[in-house]
């Protein structure tokens, strides 16, 4: 049996493990509008699953879905082994909006557009989190969060306030401000999409990084070339539907449905 390591732990890698993310036949609506038609997506510890599809296919909606930013209509998240199942928000009691501040707290969520808070600086942005919803004391909280963002390559910009921050800086902010509340997996939705196209690789090395580290993670991304090298697995949704899925290379090289070839032309 072959060991593999995966971040700080060993495991065998010859058996199949269970999930650490789970999305079961995941629908949801807007009124009338049926945006997501039942997905099924999983993601076993260190795998990547990268999300790619036009504008308005759902992806952003899927990955809301995923911490319950957005209720779902129908179908459930399990994460870590806890089911949470879908309920019309009218009808979901206090106890199930307390389960779900313990499933928002696992999960990390890394957004186009970085949302800092703009009147604190970038070590008081990662320590924010720590401090009001994890209780840890202020000074553990800062030495965390130099941790982090030397992790982001910023040691040299942590008394800087976004607006003096580069687009791709403040992302890497925003991605250690994800970190250091320790998520079981980070979601990403488009992190380079906003940024000029000099800053995007930064961003990308970044994530690149934390790949490496056998972090757990789900990413939206129109960057197909890093969505080649880092996924376990990509899948293109097209209209609330998963209209193909499968190894980066053969999603992204040989891609079997119409929808995805043009969908690929565009973005070669
Ligand atoms: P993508 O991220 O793939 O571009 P989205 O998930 O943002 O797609 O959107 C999918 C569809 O859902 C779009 O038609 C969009 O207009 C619609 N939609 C998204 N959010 C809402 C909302 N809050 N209310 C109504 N319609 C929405
Ligand atoms: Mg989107």
């Amino acid at each position: 049996m072959s060991l593999r390591e995966k971040g700080n732990s060993m495991y065998p890698s010859s058996l199949p493990r269970a999930p650490l993310l789970e999305v079961r036949n995941l629908r949801k609506s807007f009124g009338s509008l049926e945006v997501l038609k039942g997905v099924n997506i999983a993601a076993a510890k260190g795998d990547i699953v990268t999300l790619i599809g036009s504008s308005g296919s759902g992806k952003s909606t899927l990955i809301r879905c995923i911490n319950f930013l957005e209720e779902p209509t129908q179908g459930e998240i399990v994460l870590d082994g806890v089911v949470y199942s879908a309920i019309p928000l009218r009808r979901r009691s206090r106890r199930q909006n307390a389960d779900l501040v313990y499933l928002r707290r696992k999960v990390g969520m890394v957004f186009q557009s970085f949302n800092l808070w703009p009147h604190r600086s970038a070590i008081e942005n990662v320590m924010e989190g720590p401090v009001q919803v994890l209780g840890v004391s202020k000074k553990e909280a800062r030495e965390n969060a130099l941790g982090y963002l030397e992790k982001v390559g910023l040691s040299d910009r942590i008394d800087y306030y976004p607006s003096q921050l580069s687009g791709g800086q403040q992302q890497r902010v925003a991605i250690a401000r994800a970190l250091a509340m320790e998520p079981a997996i980070l979601l990403f939705d488009e992190p380079t999409s906003a940024l000029d196209p000099e800053l995007v690789g930064e961003v990308l090395r970044v994530m690149q990084n934390l790949a490496s580290e056998g972090r757990t993670m789900i990413i939206v991304t129109h960057e197909m070339q890093f969505a080649l090298e880092v996924s376990s697995e990509v899948v293109f949704l097209s209209k609330g539907n998963i209209e193909e899925r499968g190894s980066p290379s053969d999603v992204l090289k040989s891609p079997k449905s119409e929808a995805l070839a043009s969908f690929l032309q565009r973005y070669r």
